[in-house]
């Protein structure tokens, strides 16, 4: 499998489509889900071109997990989450559906279920929790 310079994560990297940014750095780059399964549901991807973490190189994963991490603090810290679930699917087997390496990052809640996927958040609500996360990164 090879990677799709047309996937819709690549184009959102060039600008050719709006996000809604929360962090980036030289090697990752971090927005937020438009079909949020929860409050602050985000996404962290590397900058550089891989499908998953089956093609993906060391140094992309430990970029990316490093970014994850410090997302991970910062959504427990701005949604007073009591927990995160990261994600990540390979290949459409796997579950993936967008073929550029990302990891999910969404703040959980006790006795409070993910919703269910597929429905697309409102735009406002979501920038409201991106600068909340923002915030919260310092
Ligand atoms: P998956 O590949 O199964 O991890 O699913 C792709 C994820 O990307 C889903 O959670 C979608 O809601 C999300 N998604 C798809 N298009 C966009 C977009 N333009 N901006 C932000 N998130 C997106």
């Amino acid at each position: 499998m090879s990677y799709d310079p047309e996937n819709i994560f690549a184009k959102i990297l060039r600008g050719e489509i709006p996000s809604t940014r929360v962090y980036e750095d030289d090697e990752t780059l971090a927005f937020m889900d438009i079909m949020p399964r929860s409050d602050g549901h985000l996404l962290v991807i590397p900058k550089t071109p891989c499908r998953n973490v089956l093609d993906a190189s060391p140094e992309q994963l430990a970029s990316v997990m490093k970014t994850v991490q410090k997302l991970s603090q910062a959504v427990m810290k701005a949604f007073e989450a009591d927990g995160v679930t990261i994600q990540q699917f390979n290949e459409a087997a796997g579950g993936q559906e967008v073929f550029h390496l990302h990891f999910h990052v969404l703040p959980r809640y006790e006795g409070v279920s993910m919703r269910p996927p597929g429905n697309m958040g409102d735009f406002e609500v979501i920038a409201a929790q991106a600068d909340k996360i923002k915030a919260a990164l310092g």
